[in-house]
């Protein structure tokens, strides 16, 4: 496994097949195998799984799949093991004291619909919320959507996909009028040059970096260009890697965009037919106070005062700015002016888990479309999600505050009249205003606003940032809020929960994902879940039902296939059709929206290749209404981090995950492989920090910040290797509370926060 994680390229296998526990091996001809996508990241590699008597015996990588063509990670291979850890919830729990007592599921859930109701007739449809998932499926995310917005008629409903593709949403949304991209994985096999910002693929998108290494070895002339903080395993494979400052990419990006309208590489006609230029508000704060507003300004500017805007991002100034070589600079500036190099960017946290989230993926976007790279195989802007229907469940199915299906906004009367249509519920009765997003909802919480909050498929209380504060808030505010938590292994979310449901993990239950390409894959139930265990989509609907609303959600043999088939009812005629459940049922390896007479589309807004796209020479951008049909290049300036190092706290914290552990790895570290090969968290320090620290590999220090402080050991020239005067943890390790120390400001347009920058103290223990 160590090997694994060393040899970034290996972690893409072929051919393979990983057996269950159970010890017998998977291979007899007895198995019965069915498909799935897999549990982990957003690539959806699909996976064949090998069952017997319920239980899962064997997985290997489905070769019919485009996504992964057979292949699977360390994570994929290890799939059967995050089911049977020996701790699995099977029964709900009910808080009595310091402990829990069994109680049934009719008592849980007739508790749960009173909880609700009570908190609603008391405190109003504001004090109660839900937090969900880029992993709960589909029709999981539609079930909890359409119970909260339709049948309660509040808002509060949010995913922890805030966490990890805010920014990437809001950055479409601004730039395009639709969410999701326009080109897919088939441009990594065109590309000519590929750029990662902020973006270590190799650990975190194994299975497609693998296709990236093979395009590598089959064109050598394909350049990688790696834009870091930190070397990474993705690093040593890389053609430049370009080191920059914390915070550094927005004035990298504005120096490139500079070139392009200064010296060379603007595409004057691709901007002239398909594009238009705006400037927002700038100075427009952090977030980190309660009840924080904003909202932008969109000003329309021309291309002359576009390059007055960018003119002052100098090679010598960006350089300054970001801590880059002029010359690197200059040579990455090329790449997105060479007329005949078709650019593949491709951006995950590091940009999206920023102050200026939205910006950057705005500025990203706009290096594009001023060179008219987009559109072309080989050519576009691609935003990769961190889980397997971040994209599916919380964008296209709209769990987030202000979110309706297929792009819908609540603010739109046009989009909750289709809804109330859709959902048969009295017109005019959809609240238009957007709820509590998921900072918005814990604070909420911590105040006491928010009174009865239910958790789904997700540990916020390990990955909350400035988490203390929120922790302690639910602790003093045991009697007087109620969390209930669903899961399959007890966390330190369902240690404060009220009530904790034993869920339905991955092929315990039927459902659809949908990942970075736009590609949805339905899977049926496969294995047995222990004890009582239920699909959370269960839950959901019969706490509704005993609330009475029963007419939304009428009774069926199949949950999944009838709100999976309403979900797409919104979709079709809009740009984002999605084929039937049945459809789905049937294929291998999933299909890419728009679905349309039974063909996916791989490039959206061409022409050609988008059944929707019909006006324009290259491309229509037929979502972007409120600009008659133009993309829209964004000026966005550098502005600095919320915190920075300074005397008293003088190292940059930046955090992020490793290849063997999925998130808080609840799952993962019951996987006694992945377990071993990395048991614990760690702090990478450089190694002259270290020396001056008195440091060496292994020792104790302690990481402190204005928040909060922990400790754990150190690691000097490990897996990765930061710049001096920072410093990397993973967040995987839930004895080690490294989000009391991070700091909770965000994205004041995304709402998504900054897990990369704030400022610490180190010491050795
Ligand atoms: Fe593929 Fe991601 Fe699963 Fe690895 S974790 S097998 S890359 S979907």
């Amino acid at each position: 496994m160590k090997g694994l994680a060393a040899a970034a390229a290996a972690s893409a296998l072929t051919g393979c097949r990983s057996t269950g526990s159970s010890g017998e091996s998977g291979l007899d001809g007895s198995l019965k195998w069915g498909k799935a996508p897999c549990r982990f990241c957003g690539t959806g590699c699909g996976v064949l799984v090998g069952v017997r008597k319920g239980r899962i015996e064997a997985v290997t990588g489905d070769p019919d799949c485009p996504v992964n063509r057979g292949t699977l990670c360390a994570k994929g291979y290890h799939l059967p093991g995050i089911l049977y850890g020996d701790d699995r919830i099977t029964r709900p729990l009910l808080r009595k004291g310091d402990g829990y007592e069994p109680i049934s599921w009719d008592q849980a859930i007739t508790l749960i619909a009173q909880k609700y109701q009570e908190a609603i007739d008391k405190h109003g449809r504001n004090s109660v919320g839900i937090y969900g998932s880029g992993q709960w499926t589909i029709p999981e995310g539609y079930a909890a959507l359409k119970w909260f917005k339709g049948g309660l008629r509040s808002n509060n409903i949010d995913p922890n996909a805030r966490l990890c593709m805010g920014s990437a949403v809001t950055g479409h949304m601004t730039t395009y009028g639709s969410d999701e991209p326009a080109g897919a994985y088939d441009d990594i096999e065109y590309a000519d040059a590929i750029v990662l910002w902020g973006n270590n693929m190799a650990e975190m998108h194994p299975v497609l970096f693998n296709r990236v290494l093979a395009r590598k070895r089959q064109a050598p002339h394909v350049q990688l260009i790696d834009i870091t903080t930190r070397r990474t395993p993705t690093s040593a494979y890389a053609d430049l890697v370009m080191l920059m400052k914390p915070q550094g990419d927005l004035a990298i990006a504005n120096g490139i965009a500079r070139h392009l309208v200064h010296h060379s590489g603007l595409d004057q006609q691709f901007v002239d037919d398909h594009c238009t230029l705006r400037k927002g508000k700038t100075n427009i704060g952090y977030g980190t106070e309660d009840h924080f507003k904003f909202q932008d300004k969109p000003e329309p500017i021309d291309l002359e005062q576009y390059r007055e805007l960018v003119a002052p991002y100098t090679p010598e100034r960006v350089a300054e700015l970001a801590g880059v070589s002029v010359a690197d600079l200059k040579t990455l500036a090329e790449i997105y002016a060479a007329k005949q190099t078709r650019v593949l960017s491709l951006w995950c946290m590091g940009v999206n888990q920023h102050v200026r989230g939205t910006w950057m993926n705005n500025l990203i976007h706009g290096l594009h479309l001023l060179s008219g790279k987009i559109g072309v195989p080989g050519s576009t802007p691609f935003s990769l999600t961190g889980q397997p229907s971040a994209c599916g469940t919380c964008r296209e199915v709209g769990t987030l505050a202000h979110g309706l299906p297929a792009d819908g906004h609540v603010k739109v009367p046009e989009h909750r009249a289709k809804a109330e249509k859709i959902w048969k519920v009295k017109p005019g009765t959809i609240d238009p205003k957007p709820g509590l997003h998921a900072m918005a909802m814990f604070r909420a919480l911590d105040r006491g606003d928010l009174k009865v909050m239910w958790v789904q498929v997700t540990n916020p209380f390990v990955t909350v940032p400035n988490l203390r504060r929120y922790r302690d808030g639910k602790k003093k505010k045991r009697d007087d809020s109620f969390l209930i938590v669903s899961d399959i292994y007890p966390t330190p979310t369902t240690a404060l929960a009220d009530l904790i449901l034993p869920s339905c993990g991955w092929v315990e239950k039927a459902g659809v994902f949908g990942n970075s390409e736009r590609r949805h894959q339905q899977w049926e139930q496969l294995a047995k879940p222990p004890g009582e265990a239920k699909p959370d989509v269960w839950q959901t609907v019969a706490v509704a039902r005993k609330m009475g609303l029963t007419e939304i959600f009428p009774e069926t043999d199949s949950l999944e296939r009838d709100l999976y088939n309403e979900f797409r009812e919104f979709t079709l005629g809009v740009g984002k059709d999605v084929p039937t459940y049945e459809t789905l049922q049937a294929t291998h390896g999933g299909l890419r929206w728009p679905y349309v007479d039974g063909k996916e589309t791989i490039y959206r807004y061409v022409v050609g290749a988008d059944p929707y796209a019909k006006k324009g020479t290259r491309m229509d951008f037929y979502k972007a209404k409120k600009t008659g049909g133009r993309a829209v290049i964004w000026f966005r300036p550098w502005e600095p981090a919320a915190e920075s190092p300074d005397e008293e706290y003088p190292f940059w914290l930046c955090t992020g995950r490793v290849l063997e552990h999925w998130h808080t790895g609840s799952m993962t570290r019951r996987v006694p492989q992945l377990h071993r090969a990395v048991p614990r968290t760690y702090c990478e320090v450089h190694p002259e920090d270290a020396q001056q620290l008195g440091l060496r590999p292994g020792d104790k220090l302690r990481i402190t910040s204005r928040r909060g402080s922990c400790e754990l050991q150190a690691s000097i020239g490990g897996r990765g290797k930061p710049q001096r005067g920072q410093l990397f943890v993973p967040f995987f390790d839930e004895s080690v509370a490294i989000n009391d120390v991070t700091l909770d400001a965000y994205c004041p347009i995304s709402k998504e926060p900054d897990y990369k920058k704030c400022a610490v103290k180190v010491e050795r223990v």
